[in-house]
């Protein structure tokens, strides 16, 4: 763990140089990753047909578009083979298993290492520091994510404050206790007592639950110190974020993280809110048309398709999301080369 956990962020505004690679050499690191990624899966028992009707070598991948000879992955393709059909490494070299919505995502200690990186990063780009105090708050079903954000907050060096067994609410009960001022339990109050009391400055939830717990202090007039919130970008993250914005004093910054890749930190966004920085030295991204499949500019909604490049206990080839999304390759104001996607909801079909 020590080289990463040790050293400082880069010139104090990125956590990671790889966020700030030239595309010359991101395109050399990500081809150079792919090979090995194709070394890594050619025998498993995922992909053995494929490659036995498609001897490819190293020579047939030149660049970073030379992912497309390569097959996709679905869930369906996943669930075939449950559950671990793409892992990679012997079990003995395991050093966690995530299970989450219906994935077991296995990891090196290395895999653990780069998970908090990737966490970090995003962590670090909406201002969480190493003097602060960051509350996770993701329910048991997504302990995957909780595990990711902690490790990145671990990474950073600021303090946690886990609780995993948090009471996220239903949808309804909530949203209509919102717009009525009629819901509140005890659960939601010990939790605003304890963010309160160590005067907490951030939180990894659900929107849902922030959304909650920010309208049931305000009910009860209290004056929550926390200032940034990071949400993942569903759907509901999405539609929830701007009205948070507007209605408490907070910053609500997205995520997104998939279960099938590290946990966490496929793309985070950046001070300007304008679009998630990709992770591009450890993932292929692309964008594909969902009935087609034929890849589509950058610019051009379609379905995220994400390859693993560095995962070394498990590696998935052009997995299709079902996230629908847009790339912008226009280069952001606050430094970060990587490209930025623009989440749009779910591909339905
Ligand atoms: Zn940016």
């Amino acid at each position: 763990m020590a080289e990463l956990f040790d050293r400082l962020p880069f010139e104090n505004l990125y956590w990671n140089q790889a966020e700030t690679l030239t595309q010359e050499e991101c395109r050399t690191l990500q081809t150079r990753q792919l090979r090995r990624t194709v070394e890594r899966v050619r025998e498993l028992p995922l992909y053995r047909s494929f490659f036995e009707e498609n001897p490819l070598q190293d020579e047939d991948f030149q660049a970073p578009e030379d992912v497309r000879r390569l097959p996709f992955t679905t869930l369906t393709d996943l669930r075939a083979q449950f559950p671990n059909a793409h892992w990679t490494v012997p079990r003995h070299e395991i050093a966690r298993v995530q299970t989450q919505d219906g994935f077991l995502t296995a990891f090196t200690r290395h895999d653990l290492q780069i998970q908090a990186d990737l966490s970090a990063r995003y962590l670090y780009a909406v201002g969480i520091r190493s003097n602060q105090m960051v509350q996770v708050s993701h329910a048991f079903g997504r302990a995957g994510l909780a595990f990711a954000l902690q490790s990145g907050i671990d990474c950073i060096g600021a303090a946690s404050i886990p609780a995993v067994n948090q009471i996220v609410p239903t949808n309804s009960a909530m949203i209509t206790g919102y717009r009525t001022g009629q819901t509140a339990n005890e659960k939601m109050e010990e939790t605003i007592d304890a963010l309160c009391a160590l005067n907490a400055d951030a939180i990894c939830a659900d929107a849902e639950f922030v959304l909650a717990i920010l309208t049931l202090a305000q009910k009860l007039e209290r004056n929550l110190p926390i200032r940034n919130v990071c949400v993942p970008a569903t759907s509901t993250g999405i539609a929830l974020r701007y009205p948070i914005q507007k209605d408490f004093p907070v910053k609500v910054w997205l995520h997104w993280e998939h279960p099938a890749f590290f946990g966490a930190g496929l793309a985070g966004e950046c001070c300007r809110q304008d679009g998630l920085h990709i992770q591009e030295d450890r993932f292929l991204f692309e964008c594909i048309h969902p009935e087609t499949l034929q890849p589509l500019p950058d610019g051009e909604p379609g379905e995220l398709v994400v390859t693993d490049l560095a995962h070394e206990a498990q590696s998935l080839l052009r997995f299709r999301t079902g996230i629908i999304g847009v790339f912008n390759a226009t280069p952001c104001p606050c430094g970060r080369t990587t490209r930025r996607v623009q989440i749009l909801g779910e591909n339905d079909a």
